[in-house]
């Protein structure tokens, strides 16, 4: 019995891709498909938008 594994994360596959390359990987290295006009995946904040205020600090159990 061979596991398949992905060639990039070694996860193991249900059942093995052509290329050796898991889903995930797969899509995460494969090129886009091309712009999509009228969407971006980030769209730049305009002028008065502020990005989403992260706290630089979360009190957690292990700052405590
Ligand atoms: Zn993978």
């Amino acid at each position: 019995m061979t596991a398949a594994r992905c060639r990039a994360c070694r996860r193991a596959l249900r059942r093995p891709s052509e290329d050796g390359y898991g889903p995930v990987c797969r899509r995460r290295l494969a090129p886009s498909p091309g712009p999509t006009p009228g969407h971006t995946d980030r769209p730049e904040p305009g002028p008065g938008q502020t990005a989403i205020p992260v706290p630089a600090h979360q009190p957690s159990l292990w700052s405590l």
